[in-house]
């Protein structure tokens, strides 16, 4: 009897892990670039953080989590997003005293028990940045660009940044009561999730991909319609700086996100069809969990949507994993000049490596071949006593003797 890996999580071998490397990497150098900083925080958290965090009302924390009792009988969560922990973290060690705004990065593994299909996974991959300490809309502005700015650098086309705004406990109030009254003639006709929905998180509705559902919510109000002042004031000087910034967006009621501690920017940028990054601001959720008031505005960027996407488009991804140098050893004696050349020439940076098979020429020359390696540097008896080795130029098939002395330097300039 063989094991497999669990239902929904995946084996990334080192082929595909090449792109995870690629598309990481990049996010971590935007992120230098824009001043963000990396914070890595538990990959499990106490249950409750999820509960507050997140809302008992979400599908997320009401069917999706991995939660289990620890030996010491404690409610234990596996993360299911990245958030909660971010912000738990800020409060416990009083980061927020630091300047603000504080400007934050994560990623990492995140676990969700969901129906495994296409493109979802119970472990799945996030890459998310939060800001908090501000509610300036230049903030918002900023960290939407971020995101656009990781997609369009990896060079995905036809996105669709969507934007729109939630409004504040304030105008949310009066807005959820007209939200109810239009929704109570058509609530008997919505889906299973959405009757719960309208007790619990009516704002949700519009969120449901169920057609029948949108075709009945068509002419719902909308939040939009409903802002007091300062939320309208606040979306249109996001907008504002997001054309400052050159970033193209989309003004879409729809985008909802139901819990009281979302205020304001809501958005989500789409490829495809598909939600790639989701965000907005969270102004109450520090306070939700007992922190001070401490506003805030992130997103959560999906990794392995973001790799599907560099997929479908036939992207490039660069390769850098290839050898610069394999060493072919003549001999016993050569063998053991090379076991020492080998990590002479690693110490000085560049990739090397050799045949541990005891194989003989012919074999060693293949290996040498299938490794893609740029240079091939041959020891053999008469270089060895000469001091010197042969180095055979992979890509012209030029071949130069080289003393062993200068040898690391003549193949670093190989390099470039
Ligand atoms: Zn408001
Ligand atoms: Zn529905």
């Amino acid at each position: 009897m063989s094991i497999h890996r669990p239902r929904g999580t995946n084996d990334f071998l080192p082929d595909e892990v090449k792109g995870w490397q690629y598309v990481e990497a990049l996010a971590r150098d935007i992120c230098r670039r824009f001043g963000v900083q990396e914070i890595r925080t538990p990959i499990f958290e106490h249950t409750e953080l999820f509960l507050r965090g997140v809302g008992e009302t979400t599908d997320i924390v009401s069917k999706e989590m991995y939660t289990f009792e620890d030996r010491g009988g404690r409610s234990i969560t596996l993360r299911p997003e990245g958030t909660a922990g971010v912000v738990r973290s800020v409060i416990e060690n009083k980061l927020y005293a630091a300047p603000l705004p504080l400007k934050l990065y994560y990623m990492g593994p995140m676990f969700r028990y969901e129906k495994p299909q296409a493109g979802r996974y119970r472990q799945l991959h996030q890459f998310g940045v939060e800001y908090l300490g501000s509610d300036q809309p230049s903030l918002d502005a900023e960290a939407i660009t971020l995101a656009m700015t990781v997609l369009t650098e990896l060079g995905i086309q036809n996105l669709s940044l969507q934007l729109n705004s939630v409004g504040c406990p304030a105008c949310r109030a009066e807005y959820r009561k007209r939200l109810m009254d239009f929704l109570a003639d058509v609530k008997d006709s919505l889906c299973e999730n959405c009757q719960l929905r309208y007790e619990k998180n009516p704002m949700r509705i519009l969120d449901c991909k169920v057609e029948h559902d949108q075709e009945a919510t068509k002419n719902a109000p909308v939040m939009l319609d409903c802002l007091c002042e300062q939320c309208a004031l606040h979306f249109a000087s996001v907008q504002k700086y997001l054309q400052a910034a050159g970033v193209p967006f989309a003004v879409n009621p729809r985008i909802v996100r139901g819990l009281d501690y979302y205020t304001q920017t809501a958005f989500e940028i789409i490829e495809s069809g598909t939600t790639i990054i989701g965000g907005g601001r969270y102004n109450g959720l520090a306070e939700q969990l007992d922190g001070p008031a401490l506003s805030g505005i992130g997103f959560g960027a999906g990794l392995e949507r973001i790799l599907l996407a560099l997929q479908s488009q036939q992207l490039s991804i660069p390769d850098r994993s290839g050898l610069d140098v394999y060493v072919v050893a003549l001999g016993e004696e050569a063998d053991l000049a090379a076991a020492s050349l080998v990590m002479d020439l690693r110490k000085r940076g560049l990739s090397v490596d050799k045949d541990y098979l005891g194989r003989g020429i012919k074999a060693q020359f293949k290996a040498a071949d299938r490794s893609g390696a740029r240079s091939v540097v041959i020891l053999g008896e008469q270089e060895l006593a000469q001091g010197a080795a042969a180095v055979k130029n992979m890509q012209t098939g030029e071949q130069v003797n080289q003393q062993l002395a200068e040898l690391a330097d003549y193949l670093l300039q190989l390099r470039g």
